[in-house]
């Protein structure tokens, strides 16, 4: 599919992705999350129903995986 960021000539790809959100005032990492992302610009869509299951993930999400340092760029 074509990249829908306008002036770019790429093509969304298949891959599994770092995804990072915000919920409630806390950063929250998912590793392995499939997205289809675009090989020139970088730009990610996640599927409906992908976003659903993250919904559903950061509800029950009192016991992660892991965890990962979190650094701020300006500190
Ligand atoms: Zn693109």
């Amino acid at each position: 599919m074509k990249c829908s960021i306008e002036g770019c000539k790429g093509e969304y790809e298949d891959k599994l992705v770092v995804h990072t959100v915000r919920y409630k005032g806390q950063v929250i990492v998912i590793d392995h999350v499939p997205a289809e992302l675009c090989s020139v610009c970088g730009d990610v869509l996640l599927k409906p129903e992908t976003i659903r299951h993250i919904e559903s993930l950061l509800e029950t999400a009192d016991h992660p995986a892991r965890t990962v340092p979190l650094y701020e760029y300006a500190s």
